[in-house]
C-alpha cells in the first residue's frame, strides 16, 4: 500500500488570504498546504482518492496521479468536494465515468453542487461523468480492486461524517482528516495499524477539530505502528512541530508518501 498525502491543510489552506504571519510569510515549502486529501494505492495500482480539493487539480498535476478507480468522500464540506468538475480529465483518461462513494447526506449535497453533472443530455467533455454511489449504514466495506475501504463515523462538531480504514492483505492504515470525537464502535475497529492519519488543527481547542494536544491524545490511545496529524493551519509551523511531537509521530506536508511494504 502507497499513501500520498495531496494536501494537508485546513480550509483556508496555509498560507491564509492576507496574513502576514509568520508561517504564511515562511520560504519552507512545508508550509505551504493545499486542502486536505489522502491518495490511496495498493501494490497493483488499485487508486482510491480520498476527498476532492479545490486543489485537487494542482495536486494531480504535482504528483503525477492520472488514476482513479474510485472516489470516498468523508463529508461534503467545501474544501473536500469543491474539485469534482476537474474530475473530468480522469474521464478522459480512464474512458468512463468516476464512481463516488460516500453517505446518502454526503452524496445529495454533490448533487445539489454539481446539478449540471446529472442532468439528462449527452455527455461530453465540459461536464463530469459521476456515478454515485451511496453506502448503507456504517462499517460496510467498499471493495475497490486489492483494496478494502470502511467507512467508519467519526464526529466532527455537530455532524456525524466518516473516515476510513484501508486495508491490503495485512496491512492497515486509517484518515480522519476532519473529526473531534471518535465514537467507540470505531475505535474498536482501529487496531494494528500501521499508519493513522488523524485531524489535528491548531494548538488551541476548537468547536469541529481535534487541537494538537488532543490529537496526540487520540493518537496516543490508538497506537498504531506511525501516527500522522492532517488538516493543519497556520498556526502550528512544521518543523517546530515536529520537534516537539512524541516518537512516532509526524507532521506530512503536501506530495509526502508513505509506502507500506
Ligand atoms: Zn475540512
Ligand atoms: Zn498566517
Ligand atoms: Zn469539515
Amino acid at each position: 500500500m502507497r499513501l500520498t498525502f495531496l494536501g494537508t491543510g485546513t480550509s483556508h489552506g496555509v498560507p491564509a488570504i492576507g496574513c502576514d504571519c509568520t508561517v504564511c510569510r515562511s520560504e519552507n515549502p512545508r508550509n505551504r498546504r493545499t486542502r486536505s486529501s489522502l491518495y490511496v494505492q495498493s501494490e497493483t495500482g488499485t487508486a482510491v482518492l480520498v476527498d476532492v480539493t479545490p486543489e485537487f487539480r494542482i495536486q494531480a498535476i504535482a504528483t503525477e496521479l492520472r488514476r482513479v478507480d474510485a472516489v470516498v468522500l468523508t463529508h461534503a464540506h467545501a474544501d473536500h468536494i469543491m474539485g469534482i468538475d476537474d474530475l473530468r480529465r480522469i474521464n478522459e483518461i480512464q474512458n468512463g465515468p468516476v464512481p463516488i462513494h460516500g453517505s446518502p447526506e454526503t452524496l445529495a449535497v454533490v448533487r445539489r453542487a454539481f446539478a449540471y453533472a446529472f442532468e439528462p443530455g449527452p455527455p461530453g467533455p465540459t461536464c463530469p461523468a459521476l456515478e454515485l454511489c451511496p453506502w448503507d449504514g456504517n462499517g460496510s466495506a467498499i471493495e475497490v480492486g486489492d483494496l478494502r475501504v470502511v467507512p467508519l463515523p467519526c464526529q466532527h462538531g455537530p455532524f456525524s461524517i466518516h473516515g476510513f480504514l484501508f486495508e491490503e492483505g495485512p496491512r492497515r492504515a486509517a484518515y480522519f482528516p476532519d473529526c473531534n470525537g471518535l465514537p467507540d464502535t470505531t475505535l474498536r475497529e482501529l487496531h494494528d495499524l500501521d499508519v493513522m492519519i488523524l485531524d489535528g488543527l491548531r494548538p488551541q481547542p476548537h468547536p469541529t477539530h481535534f487541537s494538537l494536544s488532543e490529537s496526540l491524545e487520540m493518537l496516543a490511545r490508538i497506537g498504531a505502528r506511525r501516527s500522522f496529524i492532517t488538516h493543519i493551519c497556520h498556526l502550528l509551523e512544521h518543523e517546530a512541530t515536529q520537534a516537539a511531537l512524541p516518537e512516532g509521530c509526524f507532521v506530512p506536508w503536501d506530495g509526502c508518501v508513505l509506502v507500506l511494504p
